[in-house]
């Protein structure tokens, strides 16, 4: 059965998409720890991180990157902090959180947004890719 991510990825789940080439999808975690919460993702559907191979693992990067820049100029925050879990979701993902200490990363505390605050959210940070 596709992941939830992968629906995401045909449009059958609809999502803030913040950036998306043919092999990548960046958009926006739906229950966020910090506004700007972002999740980079492979559209090849692989459970763990260190299964990719290292062409694919590497370009995850290198677009998550490319994201984490964005977000940085978008949102104010001290540094954009990089996470992989998996524990709920079995497809690889990188979490990308703007950050300004350290319980910012702990995944203890959520906000809640608007669906049109994360259309501004995914706008702003689309605007600086
Ligand atoms: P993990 O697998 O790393 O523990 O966490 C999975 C992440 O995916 C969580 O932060 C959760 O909020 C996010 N998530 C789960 N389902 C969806 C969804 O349908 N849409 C979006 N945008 N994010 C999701």
């Amino acid at each position: 059965m596709a992941s939830i991510f992968s629906k995401i990825i045909s449009g059958e789940i609809p999502s803030f998409k913040i950036h998306e080439d043919d092999n990548f999808l960046a958009f926006l975690d739906i229950n966020p720890n910090a506004l700007g919460h972002t999740l980079c993702i492979p559209k090849k559907e692989i459970d763990q991180i260190f299964d990719l191979d290292d062409e694919t693992l590497s370009e995850l990067i290198i677009f998550s990157k490319k994201v984490a820049n964005a977000i940085k100029k978008a949102v104010v925050c001290e540094r954009v902090g990089m996470s992989v879990i998996g524990l709920e979701v079995p497809h690889v993902h990188v979490h990308l959180i703007p950050i300004n200490n350290m319980d910012d990363m702990s995944f203890d505390t959520k906000i809640s947004m608007t669906d049109s605050q994360f259309n501004e959210t995914m706008n702003k940070i689309k605007s600086y890719i």
